[in-house]
């Protein structure tokens, strides 16, 4: 609500722009037909004036011109001198002239004009009538009684034209009164119009103003509020990017990891996820010795590794003592774990140390180190790290378990020697192998001597401590590429790939004087001499196929028991 209502207000005052601006600029084209209409009121005015000046004065001429005749008119009765005459008619003739003008003058006025016509015309009459004075010898003519009618005459035109001339003057005093009243009404009309339409246009323009700047100043903020809003939203659809990209890389780092079949596979896979999801990380994996009293280091990762050491005690790291994570950010300044390397800077590193655990068996550590960087979100990239170690502690769980199953399947567990299935799948490559390359193979087989007699007077346990004692001479004796089996009961097979005749039977003999010479001790009790008869078959000379082999080979070591026993005897031999 408190957002909408100062949208609804922009709202408004936006649609409310263009009306103010026209109402605006009418005023101010009123306002200045205004203007123009009282210049020109003022200059009818000033007409006026004019005009009431020129009538007053043409008057007050007229009156001067006709004292003028006059005076010239007595001068000339009195002296007779004839340079009144000219002037005598001068005056007659502008008095004339100026009367005519006046009634012209009024012409826009009738009552004026037919005032003025009569004051031109009792003019006419006046100057007519003292014409006579000119001719003196008709004014000497005249009787005293027609002289002194002729003068009442005169001054009674006189008064008539004075009043006359009175009366123009007083129309025109009270024409100019009305016509400046008029004029000074409209005047004040036309300023207060000209102040009021001045005042609200200006009113109008300033509001205009005002809006427009309170709409800048708000433009202005939502532009800075887009800008922080697109920096927001680009910074989370990186955010929401790099989150996509490290539960993809999470994914294929579980489908992969079900493919591996080595630890190594697993620490490569697991240190380039880790490097990928946080760039620059660098790592350490400790997995934990058989008698679980120190981890040892099986792989590390990145350039700059501050948990340097190859052998972890358990109490040095925070993580394996309290059996969960241990994660210092950068710059939170947490107790770093004793196997981290001292000299390494706290501030601005992040370490995390997860234990490795599978079916609740500790299995390892993963350390992890990488540059505290204020853009990522380091406590996801832990936690990611952390499901990641778990997978990987059932990975090596899960690839530890094969390696016991597949040890479990191919060696006898009495004698640690490979079993016969063992034998039989490669024997059958060994002498393939050694077929190709032109190679001889030679097969030895040994069963000990009496040992149904040896069971009988030593008991059952003591024939599996001599068995297990055989078994282990013989991975001793024989060289890595050979392949010692336990065939089944007190017999055994030694599979010797590039190996001919003689040289088996040096060997064979070999081992027959180590059995035949060592002492067994079961129990604390020294148990007594025992033996081993031998038969041996070489191929390709006795046979390539390996079934037939074995058969040699056992057919020979029969012979040799028949001999006697504690010997050796190839397939060469003859008795
Ligand atoms: P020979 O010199 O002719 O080989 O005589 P032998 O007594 O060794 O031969 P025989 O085949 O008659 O006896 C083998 C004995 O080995 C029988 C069996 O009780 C014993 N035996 C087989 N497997 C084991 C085993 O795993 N442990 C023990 N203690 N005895 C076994
Ligand atoms: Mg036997
Ligand atoms: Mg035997």
């Amino acid at each position: 609500m408190s957002l909408a209502r100062p949208r609804l207000r922009s709202l408004r005052s936006r649609q409310l722009r263009l009306p103010s601006v026209l109402v605006a600029l009418a005023l101010l084209l009123g306002a200045g037909i205004a203007a123009v209409v009282g210049v020109r009121n003022l200059e009818a005015a000033n007409r006026s004036l004019e005009h009431t000046y020129r009538v007053i004065n043409l008057l007050v001429s007229t009156e001067a011109a006709l004292h003028m005749a006059e005076a010239s008119a007595r001068g000339y009765r009195i002296t007779a001198r004839d340079n009144f005459r000219p002037m005598f008619f001068e005056a007659t003739t502008r008095a004339a002239r100026q009367a005519d003008e006046l009634a012209v003058l009024t012409r826009d006025n009738p009552t004026q004009h037919t005032r003025a016509g009569q004051y031109a015309s009792a003019v006419r009459e006046h100057l007519q009538a003292i014409e006579i004075l000119m001719d003196l010898p008709a004014v000497d003519a005249l009787t005293e009684a027609e002289r002194e009618r002729r003068i009442d005459q005169s001054v009674s035109r006189m008064e008539r034209l004075g009043v006359l001339s009175r009366q123009i003057m007083a129309a025109e005093s009270d024409l100019l009164q009305v016509r400046q009243q008029h004029s000074e009404r409209e005047a004040t009309l036309l300023v207060v119009f000209v102040v009021l339409a001045l005042s609200v246009a200006l009113a109008l323009l300033g509001l205009l103003v005002w809006g427009l700047l309170r709409e800048n100043r708000r433009s202005l903020q939502l532009e800075r509020e887009a800008r922080t809003a697109v920096g927001d939203l680009q910074r989370s659809l990186a955010a929401r990017d790099a989150l996509s990209e490290q539960r993809r890389a999470q994914s294929v780092y579980a489908g992969m990891l079900q493919s591996c079949q080595t630890r190594d596979e697993i620490m490569a896979l697991t240190a380039r996820t880790i490097t990928e999801i946080v760039p620059g990380a660098n790592g350490r994996c400790y997995l934990s010795r058989a008698s679980r009293n120190f981890l040892e280091s099986v792989g590390g990762f990145g350039e700059r590794i501050i948990s340097n050491d190859d052998v972890l005690l358990q109490d040095q790291c925070w993580a394996l003592r309290r059996g969960q994570p241990h994660y210092i950010r950068g710059r939170s300044g947490g107790l770093r774990c004793a196997h981290v390397d001292p000299d390494a800077p706290v501030e601005g590193i992040s370490t995390l140390c997860v234990p490795l655990v599978a079916q609740g068996n500790a299995l390892g550590l993963l350390h992890v180190s990488a540059p505290s960087s204020p853009t990522a979100d380091e406590d996801n990239d832990a936690a990611i790290i952390i499901s990641i170690a778990e997978q990987m502690g059932m990975a090596l769980a899960n690839l530890q378990l094969r390696e016991t199953l597949r040890v479990q399947s191919i060696r006898d567990p009495l004698t640690g020697l490979f079993n016969r299935r063992y034998l039989e799948e490669n024997l059958s490559r060994e002498m393939l192998r050694c077929e190709r390359r032109r190679l001889p193979l030679s097969l030895l087989m040994l069963d000990i001597d009496h040992f149904k007699r040896f069971n009988d007077r030593h008991g059952h346990a003591a024939g599996d401590a001599l068995l297990a004692h055989v078994g282990q001479s013989l991975r001793t004796l024989v060289r890595s590429e050979d392949i010692p089996c336990r065939y089944g009961g007190e017999e055994f097979t030694i599979v010797m790939p590039e190996t001919d005749a003689a040289t088996a039977i040096q060997r064979a003999e070999e081992i027959r004087q180590a059995i035949a010479g060592s002492s067994i001790l079961h129990m604390g009790k020294p148990l007594g001499p025992i033996t081993a008869s031998f038969g041996i078959a070489t191929a390709p000379e006795d046979s390539t196929d390996p079934e037939r082999l074995q058969a040699l080979a056992d057919a020979t070591l029969y012979r040799a028991k028949a001999a006697g026993r504690n010997r050796v005897l190839h397939t060469s031999h003859t008795l």
